[in-house]
């Protein structure tokens, strides 16, 4: 008898997923505790022949991955605003605000541009000055358009109380040369509409800084 050799070939097969990096950026690691480089992988399903991928299958889904700890997080984890988003959305919203604020009356009014400049510093751009100031009023940019995204950016962490206050400090830059004038009025409205305040909100918050200014 002879030895069976030759006769038996193990073939080892499988299926496996392999990830390739599609996209990476910063996000809100909840494990890290902070803001981390991410990568954004997809999975795709192969095929194995002795390990080696040969077919490719079907798609495995999509998640992001912390470069830090490693932890794997739905896609959903990157509407969470970094910490540096968080930071950087005040003062930008309030700058927005303050913006629509003078383009709507008081731009070349002393007290007007001071209250602004103060309200923009207050909210975190301690460089912010007049000229700075000059520099975004002579920016050609649709009124509305350069409003909505700070604001809308800011509204995801702002409580109602902070949305009543960000209200009150444009509307006091409205009033800092005067009683507000219908265009001012409605910027006020616009604003709180971009915060995400009803109409009637809107108004007890502006009717309430109208008293405050005129006491
Ligand atoms: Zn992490």
């Amino acid at each position: 008898m002879r030895d069976g050799r030759g006769a038996s070939l193990l073939i080892i097969f499988g299926i496996r997923v392999f990830y390739r990096t599609i996209g990476q950026g910063a996000f809100h690691c909840q494990r890290c505790g902070g803001d981390r480089e991410f990568r954004h992988l997809a999975g795709r399903r192969w095929f194995t022949l002795f390990f080696i991928p040969v077919i490719p299958l079907s798609k495995a889904g999509e998640h992001v991955r912390c470069t830090t700890c490693g932890t794997r997080y739905r896609m959903e984890v990157l509407s969470v605003p970094t910490a540096a988003q968080m930071q950087a959305a005040l003062p930008a919203g309030m700058r927005a605000a303050a913006l629509t604020m003078l383009r709507a009356g008081g731009g070349s009014s002393g007290s007007a541009r001071r209250r602004a400049i103060d309200a923009i510093k207050g909210a975190g751009r301690a460089d912010y000055d007049d000229a700075a100031l000059d520099a975004d009023l002579s920016a050609l940019a649709m009124p509305g358009q350069d409003l909505a995204g700070p604001l809308n950016r800011l509204t995801v962490q702002l409580a109602v109380p902070a949305r009543e206050w960000f209200l009150a400090e444009a509307v006091r830059i409205g009033l800092a040369d005067g009683t507000l004038s219908d265009d001012e009025r409605n910027a006020a409205r616009e604003i709180a509409a971009q915060l995400g305040m009803t109409p009637a909100q809107a108004r007890g918050v502006i009717a309430m800084t109208e008293e405050g200014a005129s006491a």
